[in-house]
């Protein structure tokens, strides 16, 4: 059987990534959204298993130790990770999945899993990202600092990605991470190639 595809999602704070994920997810493409573990607390109407599995960190440091999680990072002081069995267990079925999470973690993805391909989505400039920021009326003044400075960074780190998305219309970044998934399956691997060429010999 064919493995599924692992398909990684990330970019600054305040570019909707999240909104992209769930409107390419409610499609019903069959792709599977991993759940991450955190240390962080929840927040308020997040639910354990849905939105994320927190976890106390000796419980997150038990995991690491045994090797646990595709990758893992240390977000603003919590540790967030991927859980491993989940996702290989999906991979292996031939279903796809996605993953939203940080930039650290996606390069360490791509490190162990080579295949897997890697979506930047950037806001429409840097301005906008600040408006979106400010205008959310949550954080406060160093806070929106410190996150333009990291989405500044994170953006540094685009070469390692294999595709970029501009978020200006929400409609468009969604179809563009479908039209993205769709190619990835046309794209030809030894693997592919060689299933096609068995299953036509057979066919003549
Ligand atoms: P939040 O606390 O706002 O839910 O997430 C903070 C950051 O952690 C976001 O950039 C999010 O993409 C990232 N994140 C969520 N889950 C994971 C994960 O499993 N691994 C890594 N490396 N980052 C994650």
């Amino acid at each position: 059987m064919v493995k599924g595809k692992l398909f990684v999602l990330s970019g600054p704070s305040g570019t909707g990534k999240g909104t992209i994920c769930r409107e390419v997810l409610s499609r019903n493409n069959g792709i599977r959204l991993s759940i991450s573990m955190t240390t962080r607390t929840p927040r308020e109407g997040e639910i354990h298993g849905e939105h994320y599995f927190f976890a106390e960190r000796e419980e997150f440091i038990s995991l690491i130790n045994e090797d646990g999680f595709i990758e893992y990072a240390d977000v603003y002081g919590n540790f967030y990770g991927t859980p491993k069995k989940q996702v290989e267990e999906w991979l292996d079925r031939g279903q796809d999945v996605l993953l939203e999470i940080d930039v650290q973690g996606a390069i360490q993805v791509k490190k162990n899993y080579p295949d897997s391909i890697l979506l930047f989505v950037l806001p429409p400039s840097i301005e906008v990202l600040r408006e979106r920021l400010t205008g959310r009326g949550t954080d406060a003044a160093d806070v929106i600092e410190r996150r333009m400075a990291s989405a500044t960074s994170e953006i540094g780190l685009i070469g390692e990605y294999d595709y970029s998305i501009v978020n200006d219309v929400l409609a468009e970044a969604v179809e563009s991470v479908e039209a993205i998934i769709k190619g990835e399956h046309m794209r030809l691997t030894r693997e592919t190639s060689e299933a096609i060429v068995r299953r036509y010999k057979q066919e003549v």
